[in-house]
């Protein structure tokens, strides 16, 4: 885009903007897709600077692969996604704008079967399909964004400092809080990606109500692996509502797959290995120790 034009769309968009109430504000979305997918690889950037990835290429092609099937049956196959899995303990998942999705190793070996682990791949793809981080940005930056996103040519500061908020885990994750409304939407999407593909959209509900169950449990929701999905998406039984309410819905339809060979080689292989891993540590513990 050149600076003319890029100035007359942000000129426009100014008098587009002052005609809106703020909740409409909130729904907005002033990127355009080039720029959703180029904050989306700096973050990526700067988020695997952050977090360690889990290269194991057996490992990482198979979430791809499952990832992609579900892509093609998404309301948006337009854009490249890239799954990676970071190598954490933690159960979480997420995504960058752009199509830039993470999985954690937690996750995987959390979940009990192919569409549980599919209806949490399908709800982090649905953010994208939202676009729901493009929209966060434009809430939190307003017209800032706009104007140097579109005048400011290549690289500007403010994509950057987006980039770094992204990228900024752990404490805040504000970026990464999508609210309600876009989690609801995110949950909604996953359900018609995993049917379409030919994946039981069951498995969300019952990955959620494991998660549900073992926040509640006093325990259990002091352990690392209970927390990290809460930390960036609020659980509630409307959510599990919602979505047992939208398959109830759905025209019934035979051989759903629930479960893949596949998927519980790729879970022993991660578990195996996750056993290797902590017998070294202990041994390593051990020599210090002396
Ligand atoms: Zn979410």
């Amino acid at each position: 885009m050149s600076a003319r034009s890029g100035a007359i769309r942000a000129v426009y968009l100014v008098f587009a903007l002052i005609g809106l109430s703020c909740a409409a504000v909130s729904q907005l979305n002033l990127l355009t897709t080039h720029q959703e997918v180029e904050i989306g690889r700096q973050a990526a950037r700067e988020v695997e600077r952050e977090v360690k990835i889990y290269r194991d290429p057996v490992v990482s092609a198979y979430v791809d692969s499952l990832g992609q099937v579900l892509v093609r049956h998404s309301r948006r196959p337009g854009v490249k996604y890239s799954f990676k899995v970071v190598d954490t303990d933690q159960v979480n998942a997420f995504a960058l704008p752009g199509g830039w999705l993470y999985i954690n190793r937690g996750l995987i070996t959390t979940a009990e079967n192919e569409a549980e682990l599919a209806g949490v791949i399908g709800h982090e793809i649905g953010h994208v399909v939202g676009k729901h981080g493009a929209r966060q940005i434009t809430k939190q930056y307003g017209l800032a964004v706009l104007v140097e996103l579109a005048v400011g040519g290549e690289n500007p500061s403010l994509a950057r400092k987006i980039a770094g908020q992204f990228a900024a885990m752990g404490a805040g994750l504000t970026l990464l809080k999508y609210g309600r409304d876009a989690e609801r939407e995110a949950d909604y999407f996953a359900v018609e990606e995993t049917y379409a593909a030919g994946i039981n959209p069951e498995g969300m509900a019952t990955f959620f109500e494991k998660l549900m169950a073992q926040q509640e449990s006093k325990q259990e929701s002091k352990q690392l692996w209970a927390r990290g999905w809460f930390s960036t998406h609020p659980a509630s039984r409307e959510r599990i509502a919602n979505v047992r309410e939208q398959i109830a819905e759905l025209p019934p339809k035979a051989g759903l797959k629930k479960d893949s060979k596949r998927f519980q080689e790729i879970k022993s292989r991660i578990l195996k290995k996750d056993k290797t891993r902590s017998g070294e540590t202990k041994l390593r513990e051990t020599f210090r120790a002396f």
